[in-house]
């Protein structure tokens, strides 16, 4: 049986990858692409951003399920704002204890559902051997000491040395190190300036010491997020910065005495997390959320929730939750922002039922599971009202979804991750949401919208005897894993 790796590649887009490979500079993944399947149109999770798709990726489910609302969230039980950690300045407010613990023990050990089980888990049941590179979600059967470099350590109280838990091989970047084989010698990469070992490099060499082990596990994920960053500040450079990480991926393929025995060894993937937006230079590009919302009290960063908030924004850059604590004040909030054109989407829950409408219009629409209608997955909806809101074509009783893929089932998944009332934001094309410390990109890229742009994203499968079922979604991934292994696949 071969191994199979999953590569994700943060903020892959499939027209820079085209472009990438067309301009001969990326060789690597041009390898892949010659030998394997590839996809460029698969759907991944909304909201958009990294901690989310991580959880879904490994899960094989939408928040509804596994209950990770997004990058920064708010959780009402707790009356505590979550971040998993989005730019140095909010980080600031929050406090870095406070973000630190949040990635590094809660978003595994508190926030994602123990009703859903992690490809590592599903995996290790099942006597096969499980690794997880540098990836935030990572959750598994065995504990892992965290030694945090001594800056984060006092920062923190010393309180994170508690262990967590993940598959056999685990690594995250020099806070958690794998012990199955001699140490990866120092360089810049560790460094506290490159994230403390959450980058390409740092990755690609301990995987390279993975396999030349002789221990590489059935299944492991790797995740390159350096892409995602540089894009943030240079996107006219997009086709350089994925040549960077195929760089990285050439280093990884050069160990093997051909490129062909890669793939006799192992099954290859790589997957996106989600694309980016061009964001416009100008100011107005920036979408205000307090002074939308001025007329309300709104929480601040770091404080506690007290009697007189009635509103806590949780902007994920190109999406926002907006969560009104007063009871039956939603939809005063909700008119609050919709007279702006800048918004795309707004929605909401009522009862069991998904509310939209855009941004600077009053015509809305509504869908609910069940029903006589099926989307291109199988899954059947209701649904009423104004269709064109999220862009909804019917063909007999089959929906067809353009400028938002899987549309229902991924806002549904948004909406219904918490139980609380809930507002969803999303930005038009070229806008971004700001907030109290928001990171802002005018003129970069950004991304956490339902919109294509954002979310359709490249699959690259080789080495494999069987094809990825298409139309293909991010949340797929885990079964089509599992049945390469020889895992029984739940529920089917
Ligand atoms: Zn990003």
């Amino acid at each position: 049986m071969k191994k199979v790796l999953l590569f994700l590649i943060d903020s892959m887009m499939p027209d820079i990858l085209e472009q990438c490979i067309a301009a001969g500079k990326a060789p690597g993944l041009q390898f892949f692409m010659e030998k394997g399947q590839y996809i460029p149109d698969c759907v991944t999770v909304f909201p958009t951003m990294t901690a989310s798709i991580d959880c879904s990726m490994i899960t094989g489910v939408y928040p509804d399920q596994h209950k990770v609302p997004g990058l920064v969230w708010y959780d009402p039980d707790n009356r505590e704002l979550v971040n998993y950690i989005n730019g140095t300045v909010s980080v600031g407010k929050i406090g870095l204890e406070q973000c630190a613990k949040n990635v590094l023990f809660d978003l595994n050990e508190r926030h994602l559902s123990r009703d859903v089980k992690t490809i590592h888990e599903e995996l290790e049941e099942n006597g096969r051997i499980s690794g997880s590179i540098n990836v935030i979600a990572h959750r598994g059967h065995k504990q892992h000491k965290v030694s945090l470099p001594p800056l984060l350590d006092v920062a923190t109280g010393f309180t994170l040395r508690e262990k967590i838990s993940g598959p056999t091989l685990m690594s995250l970047g020099t806070l958690v190190k794998p012990g199955l084989f001699r140490p990866i010698v120092w360089n810049f990469s560790q460094s506290a300036w490159e994230g403390y070992g959450i980058n390409d490099t740092h990755a690609i060499d301990v995987l390279i010491e993975v396999v030349k082990s002789g221990q590489q596990p059935d299944f492991t994920l790797i995740y390159l997020p350096e892409n995602d960053r540089k894009l943030h500040r240079a996107p006219g450079e997009a086709v350089q910065h994925l040549a960077d990480v195929d760089k990285e991926l050439v280093r990884f393929l050069d160990i093997y005495p051909s490129w062909d025995q890669v793939l006799k060894e192992n099954v290859c993937i790589f997957v996106s997390d989600h694309g980016q937006t061009l964001i416009g230079e100008s100011k107005e590009h920036d979408i205000d959320l307090e002074s939308l919302l001025s007329s309300y009290a709104i929480l601040r960063l770091g404080a506690k929730v007290s009697e007189k908030d009635e509103v806590v924004l949780c902007n994920n850059e190109r999406m926002t939750y907006l969560y009104p604590l007063v009871e039956g004040e939603g939809m005063d909030v909700v008119d609050a922002v919709s007279g702006d054109e800048r918004i795309d989407l707004i929605a909401w829950k009522e009862g069991e039922k998904v509310r939209v409408m855009r941004g600077g219009s009053r015509e809305s629409m509504c869908f609910w599971k069940a029903g006589t209608y099926q989307d291109v997955y199988g899954q059947g909806w209701s649904c009423e009202g104004d269709l064109q809101v999220l862009d909804v074509r019917l063909v007999g009783n089959e929906l067809h979804f353009d400028a938002y893929p899987d549309a229902f089932a991924r806002l549904y998944g948004a909406l219904f991750a918490q139980e609380a009332p809930v507002i969803v934001l999303t930005a038009a094309p070229g806008y971004e949401f700001v907030s109290e410390a928001s990171p802002t990109h005018l003129g970069g890229g950004s991304h956490g919208s339902l919109h294509k742009r954002d979310s359709l994203v490249p699959l690259l499968v080789a080495g494999s005897s069987r094809r990825f079922k298409y139309p293909a979604r991010v949340v797929d991934l885990k079964a089509f894993i599992l049945e390469e292994l020889n895992v029984p696949v739940p529920g089917q």
